[in-house]
């Protein structure tokens, strides 16, 4: 039977097991860890007024004195401050302007083509809707991002979307920000002078020292031209206007130091360690369990190695876990769009395909290259809303949030993690999901669990090092 004894009154809360602990995690982020037993005494209303403990579990809006207009505004503004990626709505508009590459990926995603393969450049005409349809997105701040394939393949295309992009703009007058994701295999004195003049910013690949990289690329002699091409990059546009990803092949896996210290002799202060995802050549070709699995120990060794790193004075960002912490320690949202709910699909990115398609994410229209179109949203020559609020957007929505999903409901994760329906459908054949059997769930559970053991554990000595990361 519930007491009252002390007559508080309980908010919502979820909890789990961390080592000998209870995690409590209250509705908008914020945590405790307490000794075993804590929640029963909470909900049984035993816990003493005059106490630490009450005080804690009070800041931390587990528990309240009353339900009041002043608590409930409080709780509503910073519910507000961490759903505020929605306050634009679509934010990263990708362009898929070829689907041809000139490297051959042992973990393609994108299903690309030959480099001389026809009819794979996005047509001119369905380029212009496209970028109607970006502008017409209430965000004030927009990033274009353009992708393939290999998109500095088709500079001229890549000009053309830029030029249309500034004319039409100019009644519009959003700020837009330009990306361009390339391999910088052949990177052009014409693409650099693009990215010179309207500040493009360039996004490649990395996926460690040379032998790792090549044999990641499917071609010898790729890791020399990508060094020839980020001195040429660097020297134009400035050290920070290029910055890489890692995707960890089933090789890389073998060498979480090493691929960090090829990152180091770049003169890179930041790696994102990136899973491969089952889109794809990359869905073919691994047992998921073991991958996952072996990406969890590949993840905690680099990472473990990072923070040394930083503990001897180098300053050096994992980002994953940089963004991860940031949705831990701090009131605020990220802009990854894997982690975010509602998901990001829709609500902050869209992808127009190189074939006139709209698709909800950039793993929907690689679906669509093996033929599941399950996730197209219309045509570039479809009205915005009908796009962007129709039948499929709407059906969507009613799966896309882990505040109402069966398992994340009550996850005591549920703040810091994201829904997927496109991943969902992809490995499990529907669009809700079942999370106990889900590898995304399983990989991000053992994640959050771990940031929080260290957190526990070697909170003295690591928190100082992540909010480094988090606000500089
Ligand atoms: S996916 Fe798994 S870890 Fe993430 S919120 Fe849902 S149940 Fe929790």
């Amino acid at each position: 039977m519930i007491q009252r004894n002390n007559s508080y009154r309980l908010l919502p809360f979820k909890f789990t097991h961390i080592g000998n602990k209870e995690l409590i995690v209250n509705e908008v982020g914020d945590y405790l860890f307490m000794p075993n037993g804590t929640v029963q005494r909470v909900i049984s209303g035993s816990v003493n007024r005059n106490t630490e403990e009450y005080r804690d579990l009070l800041s931390k809006f587990i528990i309240c004195d009353s339900y009041n207009d002043i608590l409930q505004d409080v709780i509503a503004t910073r519910i507000r401050t961490k759903k505020s990626f929605l306050d634009g709505f679509t934010s990263l508009h990708i362009f898929v302007l070829t689907l041809r590459c000139n490297q051959k990926c042992v973990y393609c995603q994108a299903t690309s083509q030959n480099k001389d393969c026809v009819n794979k450049d996005m047509k001119i005409e369905d380029l212009n809707k496209a970028i109607s349809l970006m502008l017409k997105s209430p965000n004030p701040h927009i990033t274009m991002e353009f992708q393939g394939g290999e998109s500095s393949l088709v500079p001229s295309l890549v000009e053309h979307a830029i030029l249309e992009t500034e004319r039409q703009n100019k009644s519009v007058g959003k700020e837009i920000k330009y990306v361009i994701c390339t391999n910088i295999i052949h990177f052009s004195e014409e693409l650099l002078n693009l990215c010179e003049k309207y500040n493009v910013f360039v996004s490649t690949s990395l996926d460690g020292p040379e032998s790792i990289h090549d044999s990641n690329r499917g071609v010898s002699g790729s890791y020399k031209h990508f060094v020839d091409s980020l001195l040429r990059i660097r020297e134009r546009l400035g050290q920070d206007r290029i910055s890489p990803l890692m995707t960890t092949s089933v090789l890389s896996l073998n060498y979480p130091i090493e691929i960090v210290d090829s990152y180091r002799q770049l003169s890179f202060h930041y790696i994102f360690l990136r899973p491969l995802n089952p889109y794809g050549r990359a869905k073919e070709n691994e047992d998921w369990n073991l991958y996952f699995d072996k990406f969890l120990e590949f993840y905690k060794k680099s990472l473990d190695y990072i923070l040394l790193l930083n503990k001897r004075g180098e300053f050096f960002v994992e980002g994953f876990t940089a963004m991860v912490m940031k949705k831990i320690l701090t009131p605020f949202p990220i802009g990854f769009v894997d982690l975010q709910s509602p998901a990001g699909i829709i609500n902050s990115v869209v992808v127009y395909n190189y074939d006139g398609y709209v698709y909800c994410s950039d793993e929907s229209r690689m679906m669509a290259e093996s033929g599941d179109f399950t996730f197209r949203l219309g045509k570039v020559s479809d009205k915005y809303e009908d796009i962007f609020y129709g039948k499929k957007a709407q059906a969507l929505s009613r799966v896309w949030a882990t505040e109402y999903i069966a398992g994340c409901s009550d996850c005591a994760f549920q703040q810091y993690c994201g829904a997927d329906p496109v991943r969902n459908y992809s490995t499990q054949g529907d669009w809700y999901g079942h999370r106990p059997s889900s590898l995304f769930c399983k990989f991000h559970k053992a994640v959050f669990e771990y940031l929080f053991e260290l957190i526990d554990r070697r909170g003295n000595e690591v928190l100082p090092i992540i909010r480094r990361w988090i606000y500089d």
